[in-house]
């Protein structure tokens, strides 16, 4: 059985005040024992969410990694070595806006996620087409070429010890979310392509739907065979919203 895996990524939202009134409300929630939680805030206020959150049993996720895991000459960037030295165990590789608005590529991606593997962080791999790929019919070539990519570079192995999630670019924020049947023929697809490679990986591997989940429409969409929990953005700002996205995992 896969452990269901929910993750709210906060984006580039926050400020010291607005993330200590978060950690009092994520403090607050029950969650379920058999959901494992993680957030994911901006870098300059991980430490504050790691102190915040000491003895609650949520994990610290980063969105971004540097393409070299150990520290260095690099300015701007952040190296996976020290965002595990300040206590997060996830980083998300190869977020859409990061894909499309600082054109990161595939091979880019693959970097960040071997870096992130190399410190001990689990690296969640964002992949998913425009709305202009679903509508042309691509969403299985796109989706398969961004996983087929790391498996090429990485290995099947690699995922072992790595999530993936899916998301739809036209579901991001938009309050458009993907029918739970149209995301689980996706995240099938990307389990029968790690399965092709090994039957074991594409087993244990937790595949994330993300793309304007809320509340609402979280049992739904965690209620597909092959979908393991969300990755949450706007949602994941609210926390009593989040607390119900998790109890629905
Ligand atoms: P959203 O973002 O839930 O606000 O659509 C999801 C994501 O980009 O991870």
């Amino acid at each position: 059985m896969r452990r269901p895996l929910v993750a709210g990524n906060w984006k580039m939202h926050g400020t010291r005040a607005s993330v200590a009134e978060l950690i009092k409300g994520l403090r607050q929630l029950v969650l379920p024992a058999g959901v494992e939680v993680a957030v994911m805030p901006p870098c300059l206020f991980i430490d504050q969410v790691v102190q915040g959150l000491d003895g609650k049993s949520i994990a610290i996720g980063a969105q971004n990694c540097a393409v070299e895991p150990a520290q260095g000459a690099l300015t701007g960037e952040v190296a996976a070595s020290q965002l595990a030295d300040v206590g997060c165990s996830l980083v998300l590789v190869g977020h859409s806006e990061r894909r499309q608005v600082l054109g990161e590529s595939d091979e880019v991606v693959s970097r960040k996620f071997a870096a992130a593997q190399s410190c001990g962080l689990v690296p969640v791999l964002c992949v998913g087409e425009t709305l202009a790929e679903r509508e042309a019919g691509k969403t299985l070539e796109v989706v398969g070429r961004q996983l087929g990519s790391v498996i090429e570079e990485l290995g099947v192995g690699a995922f072992s010890q790595a999530v993936v999630a899916y998301e739809p670019v036209w579901a991001i924020g938009t309050g458009l979310t993907a029918e739970p049947a149209q995301a689980q023929e996706v995240h099938a697809a990307i389990r029968a392509q790690l399965a092709a490679e090994s039957a074991e990986i594409a087993r244990g591997v937790r595949i994330l739907y993300g793309g304007s989940v809320k509340a609402a429409s979280a049992a739904d969409l965690f209620g597909m065979p092959d979908i393991d929990g969300g990755l949450v953005g706007g949602a994941s700002l609210n926390a009593d919203e989040f607390g119900a996205i998790c109890r629905a995992a």
